[in-house]
């Protein structure tokens, strides 16, 4: 028996995790499951009495506190983890009913950089929120398959492995949900119904994705395959060391935003003022100044945590040859000069003594300079809040797709490594 914090836990619990998370909601919802004895505070309560472990939700997004063991005043310095609960996929529209020749379909609208053809021919359920007559949020999830995105066969498209797949998101995306001629307002009374509603919805947030659950994979089970690892490995490491860990010097935070996937830009995505809002309030609610405030801020560290690319085995000279994160081989430091990730080499240390302190390996990743290099939450929050950053994240393939790939051990290195990191 080991009496580190995280002992015992296992991939088998992100699995539970992935399965539970269909929508950036439900994604929310899994997170405060493995965050047992936080209070739940709401934005429009008065902060005065801050539980000392406590949480905000707003939309698909919270933001989770530990105060530490030791002296508590208003320029306490903050350890943040940083992730996103959004993954790129196809979005019900308002209007869904269609379809054509006798064929029911649904609209649905791209959200985020989908790899579109990885939508081809998968079972597909929708989950996400409905909006009640009451005007209350209730989360629907439709687990079992009701859509599919179908291919042209090879027959009808002779030239398609010579000259690849050339897909139109308008055109050539839209599943079929049934036979029949489409009737308006058909998709409401039965997405209303399946969850339990009295009346059919007029308004909702709904994502089509893939039933099949996550699964261990290879002859060895060192891989794991899975809908949305960007990011919810993130989200579940980052809860699961925010309970691990044991801060005495500084406040543990973990900021999980909506819409990274689509620019950050919105009130709960990390170009907006949730995370400001919510320190203001802390450091308010613990006496603090508006120069205590910025005190905190100058002394504070985040780690932002988002999927890198791990090599791919078929396409090795699309990798910066001297950094090429292997899977299983721990979490990728990501550094690009150009500020596309937050990393310096101030911050880059931080994390690799967290590694060090955790016993965990780590690696290092830069794009290449012939290709343009992706970004994360980490330059966004930095930019807004001025706090030092780190872009870190667990190496994986086929990032962006319906079904993602990474190493089975990484995710536990990645808790692992962000408890130390918070502590
Ligand atoms: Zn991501």
């Amino acid at each position: 028996m080991s009496d580190h914090p995280l002992a015992g836990l296992a991939v088998g619990d992100l699995i539970d995790f992935l399965d539970a998370s269909p929508s950036p909601w439900h994604a929310v919802e899994s997170t405060i499951a493995r965050l047992p004895g936080f209070v739940r505070v709401d934005e429009a309560d008065d902060w005065t009495d801050l539980p000392k472990a406590g949480y905000v939700v707003r939309d698909a997004a919270l933001i989770a506190w530990r105060l530490p063991d030791g002296p508590i005043d208003g320029a306490l310095p903050l350890r943040i983890v940083g992730g996103h609960t959004d993954s790129p996929c196809l979005r019900v529209k308002p209007r869904p009913d269609s379809g054509i020749l006798g064929w029911k379909q649904l609209g649905v609208e791209v959200y985020g950089g989908i790899l579109n053809n990885s939508w081809l021919d998968r079972d597909l359920g929708i989950a996400g929120r409905l909006m009640a007559a009451d005007g209350s949020n209730v989360l629907v999830n439709v687990s079992e398959a009701v859509a599919r995105v179908p291919q042209l066969a090879v027959h009808l498209d002779r030239e398609v492995n010579a000259n690849g797949l050339v897909l139109d998101a308008q055109q050539h995306l839209s599943p079929v949900w049934g036979v029949g001629s489409p009737g308006i307002g058909e998709f409401a009374a039965w997405i209303g119904e399946r969850a339990g509603l009295a009346e059919a919805p007029t308004w909702w947030e709904l994502s089509l994705y893939d039933v099949q659950g996550a699964s261990l994979l290879g002859a060895d089970r060192s891989l794991l395959a899975s809908g949305r690892l960007d990011n919810q490995v993130s989200c579940w490491a980052a809860a699961n060391s925010l309970v691990a860990s044991s801060p005495t010097e500084h406040i543990a935070m973990i900021v999980l935003n909506d819409h990274e996937e689509v620019g950050s830009s919105s009130r709960t995505g990390a170009a907006g003022p949730f995370l400001d809002h919510v320190i203001e309030r802390i450091v308010e609610a613990l006496g603090g100044t508006t120069a205590d405030r910025l005190r905190a801020l100058s002394q504070s560290a985040c780690v932002s945590s988002d999927n890198a690319h791990a090599v791919h085995p078929n396409y090795p000279e699309r990798h910066e040859p001297g950094h090429r994160p292997l899977a299983n081989h721990g979490p990728a430091i990501k550094v690009n000069s150009n500020q596309r990730y937050a990393t310096s080499a101030a911050t880059a240390v931080l994390f690799e003594q967290a590694c060090e302190r955790a016993g965990v390996p780590w690696q290092v990743f830069v794009s290449r300079n012939n290709m343009p290099c992706g970004s994360t939450i980490g330059p966004i929050t930095s930019t807004r809040l001025g706090i030092a950053t780190v872009d870190v994240g667990v190496p994986q393939l086929s990032m962006h797709s319906a079904r993602e790939l990474c190493g089975a051990d990484d995710p536990v290195h990645l808790a692992n490594a962000l408890t130390h990191f918070l502590t």
